[in-house]
């Protein structure tokens, strides 16, 4: 079985984008600010967005499941207070927990949570109990700047976040550790934003004895651990620096990394650097690069023929990445999996 546990709704019927755009109008002028109930999508519109774009490529590529969330850089938490995070969360939430129902066997939810800046963390809680135990999502994706780029909120570390990690070890659920859209022009959002952001969460990790409070907390880090496996030896060197463990002790109990790089040469450092069962097969598809690759004739967000060409990889190595992890990061999924003979 091939488990993608990077996917995101980013085909969603427009109509749920013209009820976000109202929303942000109804931000400056309340008159005009929409109810969750005003957006109407059927099922058939969620079929068909789904059918014929990422469900087509998961038949034509050869994967099977796909860890679902909303699509991130529309998250915007940066946007309008808690109140509009929370609606707008629930609304995306609840599309993909329908689209789950409507692939049963090829989606399964990630919840977005209802983040919004300088508010505090644990507000999010009832929407990932609601996430979990009724819409049967197996993890979160937790931004860890919730500004969009300018990074004004305390690093993971901080106790402000301990609720959401005390109810990931409640729930036993992992998170993507996933930024959204950048309003900070400086910031590309896929092309900078998001990879720095992964390097960030990492090094935040490194700076802190998180896992000694949380030793059963498990993050997932995106984009392939953005500048982390590539510089490996900096980090590893910066923790000796500062007497931590080494980081297979200190980090690779609790951080995992995904296999979104886009080319083969990153994914053979990937698997050359971090440890196999560290790694779990992803796509992001269809995201940020849709394009083909002139190089290769096949699309660059095709990682599954990378993993399949790595040199380093043993069969049992690649049962591990397309299946294996993912059940152990997502007990929930595997749960879920096993609940139907799978
Ligand atoms: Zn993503």
């Amino acid at each position: 079985m091939i488990i993608d546990v990077h996917g995101h709704y980013t085909t969603a019927p427009k109509a749920l984008e013209d009820w976000r755009n109202r929303q942000i109008a109804g931000i400056k002028d309340p008159s005009v600010m929409p109810k969750a109930s005003d957006l109407k999508i059927s099922d058939d519109e969620l079929r068909d967005s789904i059918a014929n774009n990422q469900l087509k490529q998961m038949k034509e590529r050869g994967s099977d499941l796909t860890l679902f969330s909303p699509r991130a850089s529309f998250m915007a938490h940066h946007i309008g207070d808690f109140e509009v995070s929370s609606t707008w969360a629930g609304i995306c939430n609840e599309l993909c927990w329908r689209v789950s129902k409507l692939f049963p066997d090829n989606f399964i939810g990630v919840a977005m949570l209802p983040q919004s800046p300088g508010v505090d963390p644990k507000t999010c809680i009832p929407e990932i109990e609601k996430c979990i135990k009724q819409y049967g999502f197996v993890g979160i994706n937790l931004n860890p700047d919730p500004s969009g780029g300018h990074w004004n909120s305390p690093p993971l570390s901080d106790r402000s976040w301990y609720p959401i990690y005390e109810k990931m070890v409640e729930l036993d659920i992992p998170a993507m550790i996933h930024v959204s859209t950048s309003c900070n022009p400086a910031f590309h959002t896929t092309g900078a934003h998001y990879l720095n952001a992964d390097t960030t969460a990492f090094m935040q990790c490194l700076t802190s004895d998180l896992f000694k409070d949380f030793p059963k907390l498990r993050f997932l880090i995106p984009h392939g651990g953005g500048a982390a496996p590539y510089h490996w030896g900096r980090f590893r060197g910066l923790a000796q620096e500062m007497k931590k463990p080494l980081l297979k002790d200190h980090l690779l109990k609790n951080i995992y990394f995904d296999t979104c790089v886009y080319h083969q040469p990153g994914i053979d450092l990937l698997t050359k650097v971090i440890p196999v069962d560290n790694v779990l097969f992803a796509s992001e598809m269809i995201g940020a690069v849709r394009g083909i690759d002139p190089e290769t004739g096949f699309h660059y967000d095709d990682t599954k023929r990378y993993i399949e060409a790595a040199p380093m990889l043993s069969a049992e190595d690649r049962k591990k990445i397309f299946e294996g992890n993912a059940r152990r990061v997502f007990p929930r999924l595997d749960a879920a999996l096993k609940a139907r003979g799978k």
